[in-house]
């Protein structure tokens, strides 16, 4: 950590931003807490005004020379992002476990690490050349993407630097510039990778901004500025529809990836025992802290019991707790706000529900994984996103009933069909109103396959050739 100060007032390092290439340290600061234990981890710049305006500034005046700058050379840039990463990975997982909580190992902050790795890699392999739609006699058409200028990225806690990974690269390798503003509860890793990446891009082609949401909101400011063309923003649905309201006076470009409450649907025919270890992880990864997680649990009647007892043994034998004892399958809820959410709705879904397993909270903010069977549409853990490691149970006799409930809610992410035979699997799969429908599976997502929300869950897409369009303007060209 070769940039952070130092500083004798504070009890932990000071993470820099970093604004046109330059390191930048605020005159004040806040601290972030390992939600394992309560212990500072760092403090990142409380960023005034004026350093989101020089961010800015600085990504428009890069902004010149990179959209200008050979393809090649932006492709490449990716690529060397992703040696940087890669060459850090230890210090880099080591910083998201003790500032968000996943463990190092399994799907945890080592996983995602190399996840951004592996999506800074793919992003170098996408193409924006220009496509002919007429040419001959008539005259000659062609459609050309132009990067569209300033990008702000605004990120949440939960999968902390793979999301801001998957919000910059694609704007980088478009041509674009980037403002990078991280989630206060976990500014560290991005504040890390960020100076990582300038390490090997122009000064100003990626920038980072801090600052916690009390003290006059950067998200906010970042939504209204008019220096910034695009907010690719991934957060939640509330969030996202305060973005969408102020990015209008500017007629800002916009991709929005908010909540999810994921169903899946569990067929007759399956075989439990089989799929229990794909359900479990489809719901708890990151102790369900995750968009696409699966959030509510249709099973049909003739393998209900068998199901739910299956889970059960599966969960008693998970190990949660600190991020960095070896064997933690799953961390603590990663804040108090998630934490006292997540308590409320197992309270709420006690008074009608069967608690398999779990269901009281540990010290701090553990909580362990939680089953509830028998509930149904209408009771709040199920109409609403949980994001934490809690998992409801839904008996069902008709797959038409089964198919209106899961249908029936706002969100529209992901969702899942569970069977011993794929081909009626794929027929249920296809009426689910969800952007990603996954087969025997929950939570895959890929960096060449389209991925985004239908409904509430959210606007546009990322990933692939379809996520890279969303950095351009698209400009016909005629003669
Ligand atoms: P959040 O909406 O509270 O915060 C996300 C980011 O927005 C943070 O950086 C925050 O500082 C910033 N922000 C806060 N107020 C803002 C404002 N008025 N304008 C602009 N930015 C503002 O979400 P969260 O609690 O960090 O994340 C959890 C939610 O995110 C869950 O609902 C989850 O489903 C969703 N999520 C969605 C995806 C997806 O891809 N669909 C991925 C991860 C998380």
């Amino acid at each position: 950590m070769n940039q952070q100060i130092q500083q004798s007032v504070l009890d932990g390092p000071l993470f820099p931003m970093i604004i046109g290439g330059k390191t930048v340290a605020t005159g004040s600061s806040f601290a972030v807490t390992n939600p394992a234990n309560g212990e500072i981890v760092g403090y990142a710049p409380e960023a005034e005004p004026s350093d989101l305006d020089a961010a800015v500034a600085a990504a428009a005046e890069a902004f010149k020379i990179w959209s200008a700058t050979d393809d090649s050379v932006r492709a490449a840039a990716c690529l060397a992002i992703a040696d940087r990463i890669e060459a850090n990975a230890e210090e880099l997982a080591r910083l998201i476990t003790l500032e968000q909580g996943k463990p190092l190992a399994g799907i945890g902050s080592m996983f995602e690490v190399q996840g951004a790795v592996g999506w800074s890699r793919y992003t170098s392999t996408l193409s924006l050349a220009p496509e002919v739609l007429a040419s001959g006699e008539g005259g000659h058409v062609e459609k050309v993407r132009k990067p569209l200028g300033v990008v702000g990225s605004i990120t949440p806690w939960n999968w902390p630097m793979l999301i801001a990974v998957w919000h910059i690269l694609p704007a980088i390798r478009s041509g674009c510039t980037v403002v990078s503003k991280p989630s206060p509860f976990t500014p560290l890793s991005t504040l890390r990778l960020v100076e990582l990446m300038n390490e090997v891009l122009p000064p100003g082609v990626v920038n980072i901004v801090t600052g916690s949401d009390s003290a006059g909101n950067l998200g906010a400011a970042m939504s209204a500025h008019d220096g910034i063309r695009k907010i690719v923003f991934t957060g939640s649905t509330a969030t996202g529809q305060r973005i969408m309201r102020s990015a209008a006076d500017t007629l800002k470009r916009l991709t929005l990836e908010l909540g999810g409450n994921d169903a899946g649907i569990v067929l007759n025919d399956v075989d439990p025992k089989a799929i229990v270890e794909g359900l479990f992880w489809g719901a708890f990864i990151n102790a369900g802290q995750t968009c696409a997680a699966l959030k509510r649990l249709y099973v049909h009647a003739d393998v209900y019991d068998a199901v739910c007892d299956a889970l059960t043994a599966f969960v008693a034998n998970v190990r949660v707790g600190n991020g960095l004892d070896d064997g933690t399958m799953l961390g603590p809820i990663s804040n108090k706000m998630q934490f006292d959410k997540v308590v409320a709705l197992v309270e709420s879904a006690k008074t009608k529900g069967r608690v398999l397993i779990g269901g009281t909270p540990g010290e701090g903010l553990f909580f362990p994984p939680t089953l509830i069977a028998d509930l149904e549409n209408g009771d709040p853990l199920v109409d609403q996103e949980q994001f934490g490691p809690v998992l409801p149970i839904i008996k069902y006799t008709d797959i038409e009933e089964a198919i209106a409930a899961a249908n029936a809610n706002p969100a529209g992410l992901g969702g899942s069909v569970w069977s011993a035979d794929p081909q009626k699997a794929r027929a249920v799969a296809a009426r689910l109103e969800c952007g990603t429908a996954w087969i025997n599976q929950h939570g895959m997502i890929r960096p060449d396959a389209p991925f985004g929300g239908t409904k509430m869950s959210g606007l546009g897409v990322e990933f692939a050739q379809d996520g890279l369009h969303e950095y351009t303007d698209l400009q016909i060209v005629i003669s």
